[in-house]
């Protein structure tokens, strides 16, 4: 787990939207180990599943509330690193289902955001945003 205190309880947003290679699961695609309880092959799970996390998670600022959390607000973010000549970072908004920014709690946390840092608003596509490991929607990856 990344350095804070957040764990991702009920939200397993990633764990359909994210391509694990490991186990052949296609981005978009929910993975055959999901439980109630959470992942059920969580003592065997690919390292990917072990080191990627959202924005939400790895917010050791209190930038997102809990209530902010991908699963409750229709949304989740990844950043980009660094530019290397102006050090800046870019959001991604990636909206986990058609229509679920257009709630009023995920467009002010995008308008709020953007008041710091630039966003890409990435929409949902049919059934769901599939994105790569560096945070990027696929249809964008190289
Ligand atoms: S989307 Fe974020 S909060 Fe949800 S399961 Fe993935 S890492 Fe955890
Ligand atoms: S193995 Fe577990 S953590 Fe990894 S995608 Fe599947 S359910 Fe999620």
């Amino acid at each position: 787990m990344p350095q804070t205190d957040r764990q991702c309880g009920g939200c397993n947003i990633c764990c359909t939207t994210m391509k694990v290679s490991p186990l052949n699961k296609p981005a978009g695609v929910s993975c055959g180990h999901i439980t109630e309880a959470g992942c059920g092959n969580y003592e065997n799970r690919p390292e990917v599943c072990r080191t990627w996390y959202c924005m939400w998670v790895r917010d050791t600022n209190g930038i997102l509330s809990d209530e902010e959390r991908p699963d409750k607000l229709g949304v989740f973010f990844t950043a980009t690193l660094p530019d290397h000549e102006t050090k800046r970072q870019t959001l991604y908004a990636h909206e986990i289902l058609p229509g679920a920014a257009e709630n009023s709690a995920a467009r002010a946390t995008i308008q709020r955001l953007s008041r710091y840092v630039p966003i890409q608003f990435i929409p949902a596509r049919n059934p769901i945003t599939p994105v790569t490991m560096n945070g990027q929607p696929l249809h964008e990856a190289a």
